[in-house]
């Protein structure tokens, strides 16, 4: 049976396994998917094993994305882009491919909710990886504008900077931030701590749309924040980690599955409905 799995540290807890499944019995593909938790500085070897030992597939989170993205052979477009492989294929011809399926999971996952993107003046908080494979996606969707904001400021104005040739963006600090934005997301780990990124509550506005990549059982930090400062259409990370999945089985399987069911056995494998 073709082998899949999810590496990271820690993992014990990825929802990937069960995405997974579910997607390949909704498709009726033979497949097993599992879990790998390397110590840090043997997932190298562990992904060579993994491939040697007849694997087809991975998925790859936190904190190996990065060095994914240097010990695959070939990177898909959107991987180059971000600087980090959440998705790797062993193709037909023996290459190991690296991808990045986090960006578009996100877009996928928006409009699924009914954002509209073309056009919107969208707030993107924070400026780490999963910013960084957010933005291109993004951008694509032609906002008028879009503004990163992060703690460490130099880290938002250089993806900014790498960023400007595929729309309009710009870097500013918390306390710069100011207008209307149509959508803000939330891609800081803060809300893992339960804490807050540093923004004014007079940014928040009824007709704002609130992301946060975050999600649990119950609502996350930022947007239960959020709701208190009168914020009505507030989506939480889940539906992204179902849509970047998709995505992941899409490139190694070639058939889409659909994610609406999957999402909602999701939600109540978790406790949430
Ligand atoms: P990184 O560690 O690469 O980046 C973290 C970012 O959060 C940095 O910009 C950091 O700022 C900022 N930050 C951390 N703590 C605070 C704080 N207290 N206040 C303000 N800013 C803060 O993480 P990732 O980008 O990989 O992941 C970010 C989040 O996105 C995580 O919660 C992760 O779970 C989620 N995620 C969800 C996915 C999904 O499918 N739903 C997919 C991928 C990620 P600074 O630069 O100043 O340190």
């Amino acid at each position: 049976m073709d082998r899949y799995l999810v590496f990271g540290h820690p993992v014990r807890h990825s929802k990937s396994p069960f995405i997974h499944t579910l997607f390949a019995r909704q498709t009726q593909q033979e497949l097993e998917y599992g879990l790998a938790e390397p110590a840090v500085d043997e997932f190298a070897q562990a992904l060579r094993t993994f491939f040697d030992q007849g694997g087809k597939g991975c998925n790859v989170t936190v904190p190996f994305k990065e060095q994914a993205f240097t010990l695959v052979d070939r990177l898909s477009p959107r991987a180059k882009r971000a600087g980090a492989v959440n998705t790797i294929k062993l193709t037909d011809d023996g290459v190991l491919l690296g991808d990045n399926t986090d960006g578009a999971g996100l877009v996928a996952d928006l409009k699924s909710h009914g954002v509209t993107l073309a056009d919107s003046r969208i707030l993107l908080l924070g400026a780490g990886g999963a910013a960084r494979g957010a933005l291109a996606p993004l951008l694509a969707e032609l906002p008028s504008e879009l503004v990163i904001a992060n703690r460490t400021h130099t880290k938002a104005q250089q993806l900014a900077d790498e960023f400007c040739d595929l729309g309009h963006v710009t870097a500013q600090t918390y306390e710069q931030l100011a207008g209307s934005f149509d959508l803000v997301i939330n891609s800081t780990s803060a809300s893992l701590q339960g804490e807050l990124p540093p923004l004014a509550p007079a940014l928040i506005h009824t007709d704002i749309a609130i992301y946060d990549m975050m999600y649990g059982a119950s609502d996350t930090a930022f947007i239960s924040w959020a709701k208190q400062h009168g914020a009505r259409q507030t989506m939480d990370g889940l539906g992204m980690l179902v849509e970047q999945a998709a995505e992941a089985f899409t490139v190694w399987r070639g058939i889409r599955p659909g994610t609406k069911q999957v999402l909602r056995e999701l939600k109540r494998n978790l406790g949430v409905i």
